[in-house]
């Protein structure tokens, strides 16, 4: 199936529309087709008196049946379909060794400059001043270029969450750029400029700034403060070595929590700098069906629960993330069972927190996930445009899965902080 082949069936049912009318049909025939693996002409079959109205309202009946009857109609959302070959993703297991390593002039002797000469002796290595873009024009090819460099602006900041949703008081430090897996949801193929890995080598500057810096706590005990913003907090430790560094701060730092946030099993550096109470390991979880075809590269449950595991018996405490939630037949029963797994693994005292989120996304970044990865079905659910402009499940399909996934979470974990996370504050309150 093509978008060529859908916008040749649009035109020859319906030869006399404009050019925005047979964009949104084409959309529609050829998302359904996607969803249902149905052939174009039981779709929108040729019927004597079908008019762009008719065959709007039957395509969106079909391809929103939870919501059709009851969303504004300007909440879906029907661009034109554009797909491009060169856009796709590369899922080629391969390990992360970039072909040109750029070094700012600033921190050619810092300790991460040596650890990454060290690492990639094959790699070609460049200074630069810090001025020059660097990196790929295509995000796929971001893992070729590293960049190390010395970060001067971007240390601290709150969370910017989304403009108006419910806010949990989270502060970032940004240690880094780019990720190495492949998650399909990644909200990084849209918002990374810069087509490279950037590691700034200048954590002690970072961690200057944090002594005198005011911070937000939200609903929780001590402020948080987190580094998986712009990358997995852990993916690249074994080269950064940032954990030798975070974890002793933190620990003469009793008044604050720190978060790493990530899917990986890089824990060696945590291990090694030995536990801390207000350092929490945070894995993101989802059921296995998500994890096994949308989150590329990315370890198992089995493997994310066993690594936090070792990090609880060295003394860390743990938070988990339900991020995103995504809807699909059989979700109910796929979360329940890593529900399950969870309860029967974890120590549950050690849990600090969990959040929930459902699946929510840019506009430009569907655009950007049927591009990259034109087979996925996370985009299969009902998306509408919502209230700060993003696209999400109707509140309806959201409010079922946080009745069904709080209740159970608290149960089992009747100590931790469970809580919404991006969400309309309307629908915080009630749960
Ligand atoms: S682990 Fe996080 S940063 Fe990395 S690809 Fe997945 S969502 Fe993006």
């Amino acid at each position: 199936m093509t978008v060529q082949a859908a916008e040749e069936y649009v035109l020859g049912v319906l030869p006399k529309l404009g050019v925005n009318k047979r964009r949104e049909l084409v959309r529609l025939v050829y998302e359904i087709a996607k969803r249902d693996g149905a052939p174009f002409s039981e779709i929108l079959p040729a019927q004597k008196n079908l008019n762009f109205e008719s065959a709007k309202k039957q395509l969106l009946a079909r391809r929103y049946p939870v919501n059709f009857k009851t969303a504004a109609k300007d909440r879906f959302y029907l661009p034109k379909l554009e797909l491009s070959p060169a856009l796709q993703a590369d899922l080629t297991p391969r390990p992360f060794y970039p072909k040109t390593v750029y070094i700012e002039t600033s921190v050619q002797d810092s300790e991460l400059a040596a650890r990454v000469r060290a690492a990639f002796p094959n790699a070609q290595f460049k200074e630069t001043d810090g001025k020059t873009q660097v990196g790929s024009p295509n995000f796929s090819r971001r893992l070729d270029t590293l960049l190390i460099h010395r970060e001067k602006y971007d240390f601290l900041k709150p969370c910017p969450c989304s403009c108006a949703a419910a806010c949990c008081g989270y502060n970032l430090i940004n240690l880094g750029f780019g990720c190495r897996f492949e998650c399909e949801y990644c909200f990084l193929q849209q918002y990374q400029n810069l087509h490279a890995v950037l590691l700034p080598a200048n954590l002690d500057e970072f961690l200057n700034k944090i002594d005198g810096a005011s911070f937000r706590k939200g609903p929780f005990d001590r402020p948080r403060i987190g580094s998986g913003e712009f990358t997995d907090s852990l993916v690249f430790d074994d080269l950064t070595r940032y954990s030798q560094k975070l974890v002793p701060f933190f620990r003469a730092r009793p008044q604050l929590q720190f978060e790493f946030k990530t899917k990986s099993v890089n824990i060696g550096g945590l291990l090694e700098a030995g536990g801390c109470e207000n350092v929490v390991v945070s894995w993101s979880v989802n059921s296995a069906k998500i994890t096994d075809t949308a989150e590329h590269f990315t370890p198992g449950l089995s493997a994310r629960l066993a690594a936090a595991c070792e990090v609880a018996r060295a003394g860390y405490r743990l938070g988990f993330h339900f991020d995103p939630v995504v809807i699909y037949d059989g979700w109910q029963q796929d979360y329940a069972r890593t529900v399950e797994q969870m309860a029967d693994t974890l120590p549950k005292d050690k849990v600090a927190w969990i959040s929930v989120g459902t699946l929510r996304f840019s506009r430009e970044l569907k655009k950007m996930i049927e591009n990259r990865f034109p087979q996925n079905t996370i985009l299969d659910g009902e998306f509408l445009l919502d209230f700060d402009g993003k696209m999400r499940y109707g509140d309806s399909q959201r409010k079922e899965v946080y009745q069904f996934l709080l209740p159970l979470l608290r149960k089992v974990f009747p100590h931790t902080h469970v809580y919404l996370c991006m969400e309309d504050p309307r629908l915080v309150q009630s749960f």
